[in-house]
């Protein structure tokens, strides 16, 4: 009975004690420093080497806090005998090869490479950015495997100031898709400008915070989910939108709350709510007996301590003691409805 009873307790330990389930999004280099005790500035590269390694951090990390960074700058690891980083780059992820840009001169990205992914319930777009060259076969509709590499890390962009040899990196982005109509929308609002990246345009990808994801993976007391950390994320505004059939409301159902009202009386708008990057992470349907203004966009409510927290994609403003949304944060959310 003793012996039963300690091999029960070993099966029930194993079970506690063995690696748990794999975590959804892997790293996309060999470099795992972020795990490490005070890893960070393993891990990530600043943009000089008397800043902080937050500079190559997510989120208002740069110009002192005014200038937002979409994605992570994950260092190399390794060089060539001219100092060029060699590092393999990986799929976070089980997906498929969505866009490879393979001309650094059209993009700030330089050669990029695009992959979606479905993981609980959500699609969600990786990005990995300034590669030196794409792995033979790595094309838009393959199929690959988290951990199969796909490209090798580069210094690729079309920026004025080149990324030295010291700070190389992979910029790394996890995102959601914005807008299929994203062409259409873009030709009419940017008169005379390119876009030679269709809806794969970093415009159009609503980043998450890479470095929390892979943190909150990694935390053994609690099971990671991807629609729980979006919808965790913390509200910076809420906006009404009297727009009832645009593409985001398709991709992402999981997103959409439940509203009786207007199940019942018909949907007339939606009441969005965004974080500090712009991102759609909550809507709600609303009966047109609930929407008061008859403005296609407006403004109902801001978090003013997580303005002032994260300021950096000035998506709202206070002018005379007033929340209104900036031109930009119109755009924003003009370019999500349209
Ligand atoms: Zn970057």
């Amino acid at each position: 009975m003793r012996l039963f009873a300690c091999s029960a307790l070993a099966f029930l330990l194993a079970g506690v004690f063995e690696s748990p389930a794999q975590s959804p999004f892997q790293f996309p280099t060999a470099n795992h420093a972020l795990y490490e005790a005070g890893g960070d500035a393993k891990f990530l590269a600043p943009t000089s080497p008397d800043r902080s390694w937050t500079t190559g951090s997510f989120g208002c990390v740069r110009t002192d806090g005014w200038q937002m960074h979409e994605g992570l700058d994950i260092i190399h690891l390794q060089t060539d005998r001219h100092g060029e980083p060699t590092d393999p780059v990986m799929a976070t992820a089980d997906g498929t090869v969505m866009y490879v840009n393979l001309k650094p001169g059209l993009s700030n990205y330089g050669k990029y490479i695009v992959i979606r992914h479905f993981i609980d319930g959500i699609e969600i777009y990786s990005l990995y950015a300034h590669l030196s060259a794409v792995a033979t076969g790595v094309a838009a509709g393959k199929t690959v495997h988290g951990g199969e590499v796909i490209a090798t890390m580069g210094r690729t962009s079309n920026t004025s100031e080149r990324i030295g040899k010291e700070r190389a990196h992979v910029h790394f982005e996890l995102n959601l898709l914005d807008n299929d109509n994203f062409s259409a929308w873009f030709k009419k609002n940017m008169p005379g400008e390119r876009n030679d990246h269709g809806v794969w345009n970093g415009q159009n990808l609503d980043g998450l915070d890479p470095r929390q994801i892979l943190l909150a993976e990694h935390n053994p007391a609690k099971k990671f989910n991807l629609l729980n950390f979006i919808q965790s994320q913390t509200e910076l505004c809420r906006v009404l939108v009297r727009a009832t059939n645009f593409p985001f409301l398709k991709r992402y159902p999981a997103l959409i709350l439940k509203n009786p009202k207007a199940e019942h009386d018909g949907v007339a708008g939606y009441e969005i709510v965004l974080n500090y990057n712009g991102v759609p992470f909550a809507l709600m349907p609303r009966a047109a007996s609930e929407i008061k203004s008859p403005a296609k966009i407006q403004l109902l409510s801001v978090n003013a301590a997580e303005y002032h927290a994260n300021p950096c994609r000035k998506l709202v403003v206070q002018r005379g003691g007033r929340w209104q949304l900036t031109d930009k944060g119109q755009r924003d959310v003009e370019q999500l409805i349209y």
